[in-house]
């Protein structure tokens, strides 16, 4: 099967684009080419991008699609038709948020059985250690099967609202750590100091305290600086490749950063909703932007935007994560409003606009931020992440001129809500492949065309970590 792909542009350096054509053999880039020696062979499939700029699909490293367990908040199905129409063609999910937890290499079997079928996109699968998952006393031997299986990453909380998926003592971690160190794979922290955030949030509880900004000082940046440093310490102590998910606060940056200068193996990722909102929006917005860690200061932001540029963040992943709407963010107080945001589907015209044209990052660098970077850290950066011969042909075409508006009733995701309703963005998918099949088209009359659930596949990790 042979598919040219012509009359586009590519990334060529820094902001830089040129003319270029891409050859796809049976779903892999054989080519690309200048748009003249692309003088199509008879049996050769056209695909005339019509001057759209083509990036390669975005990889999301955290997402939470809920299935099974919670699909009243997402499904499987509707989580990659929205990744595939935000031009993410491969998406890692969390092992927390579906039932049950992906903890054993039998709980990672029924989860790939339900969602399999449903596949808009290419995944992987995070696997976790959780302290209900630690009591039992095969999970060392149960860690090793879902690394044997291919998973992602490995998830642990030092701070989780979660019965089924509870949070990890300092001994445990250390434990944990050690353990995941010798199978050669990262381990992906949730990172607020627990003690600090369960004292502070009784504290204020007890005084009564209702607003979005009362429960943002129930989790503040002092909790997750002291979180980060621990796990600085835990990765020197016990050598485990360290990332922090969801960084939210400038000084925990700083700490990584020096962290990274001692030469330890620790990076951290941060999410569309850190570069974009503070505490003042929270407090205007209310639950609809409650999320875990909480958005921080102004100054905050400017160092997250800081870190993408200099290389100090791996990667952005949106931990998208939507709660049924409008009933779970309504429940009459923010202590129990759903925590979690949507994000997948507009985390790449958020970066683009939002970075690239504002000139805060290269477009070089969010090829690497959204792509390349987030497949060297899940080991499959042989294979995905790159226009280059030899990756799969997974593709976004954006018009990088159109300006567009967000609405939130035109997102697919289960529960379309979204912080950025209303916003303007530059910068719009209008398609997107995966291993050269189309799976996403938006018309210019506003129509749009969805490719089958089912083709996504699964994908395992492929190279190790060293130690
Ligand atoms: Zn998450």
């Amino acid at each position: 099967m042979r598919r040219r792909f012509t009359d586009l542009r590519v990334p060529a350096g820094g902001d830089e684009t040129r003319a270029a054509s891409i050859l796809v053999i049976d779903g892999r880039i054989a080519e690309v080419a200048a748009p003249a020696s692309a003088a199509a062979e008879s049996d050769e499939e056209i695909v005339d991008l019509g001057g759209l700029l083509v990036l390669p699909g975005v990889i999301d490293g955290h997402v939470h699609f809920d299935d099974p367990g919670f699909t009243h908040r997402e499904t499987f199905e509707t989580g990659t038709r929205a990744a595939a129409a935000g031009g993410v063609t491969c998406i890692v999910d969390m092992p927390c948020t579906s039932l049950p937890p992906v903890t054993s290499a039998e709980n990672l079997q029924t989860k790939l059985a339900v969602i399999q079928a449903k596949a808009h996109v290419d995944f992987m699968l995070w696997g976790g250690l959780s302290a209900n998952a630690m009591a039992d006393p095969e999970w060392r031997r149960n860690l090793a099967e879902i690394v044997e299986a291919g998973v992602a990453s490995i998830k642990v909380y030092m701070l989780s609202g979660m019965e089924t998926f509870r949070d990890l003592s300092r001994p445990q971690l250390a434990k944990a750590l050690e353990e995941i160190a010798r199978h050669g794979v990262p381990v992906g922290v949730h990172a607020e100091d627990r003690k600090m955030v369960h004292e502070l949030t009784s504290r204020i509880r007890a005084e009564g305290r209702n607003e979005p900004l009362d429960y943002a000082e129930s989790r503040p940046a002092a909790a997750e600086i002291s979180a980060v440093t621990t796990m600085s310490e835990l990765c020197r102590e016990t050598g485990a490749r360290v990332h922090i998910v969801h960084l939210a606060t400038g000084a925990a940056l700083d700490i990584v950063t020096a962290a990274r200068d001692e030469g330890l193996p620790m990076s951290a990722e941060t999410c569309p909703h850190f570069l974009e909102f503070t505490e003042d929006d929270l407090r205007r917005q209310g639950a609809l932007l409650k999320t875990a860690p909480v958005v921080k200061g102004e100054a905050d932001r400017d160092r997250l935007w800081e870190g993408l540029a200099s290389g100090e963040l791996e990667y952005v992943a949106t931990d998208h994560a939507a709660g049924q709407w409008p009933e779970e963010k309504h429940t009459g107080s923010i202590w129990t409003d759903y925590g979690g945001v949507p994000g997948v589907e507009l985390s790449l015209p958020y970066l683009y606009s939002e970075g690239v044209r504002r000139g805060r990052i290269t477009l070089e660098r969010l090829t690497e931020l959204t792509a390349s970077a987030p497949a060297r850290f899940f080991g499959i950066e042989s294979r995905k992440g790159r226009l280059e011969p030899g990756f799969d042909a997974d593709l976004v075409a954006l018009a990088d001129d159109e300006t567009w508006m967000v609405r939130a009733e035109n997102l697919h995701n289960l529960n379309p809500y979204t912080p950025l309703d209303g916003y303007d963005l530059t910068g719009r998918v209008r398609q997107a492949f995966v291993r050269g099949q189309p799976i996403y088209r938006l018309e210019d009359d506003g129509s749009e065309w969805f490719g089958d659930p089912g083709l996504g596949q699964h994908v395992r990790r492929e190279s190790k970590v060293g130690r």
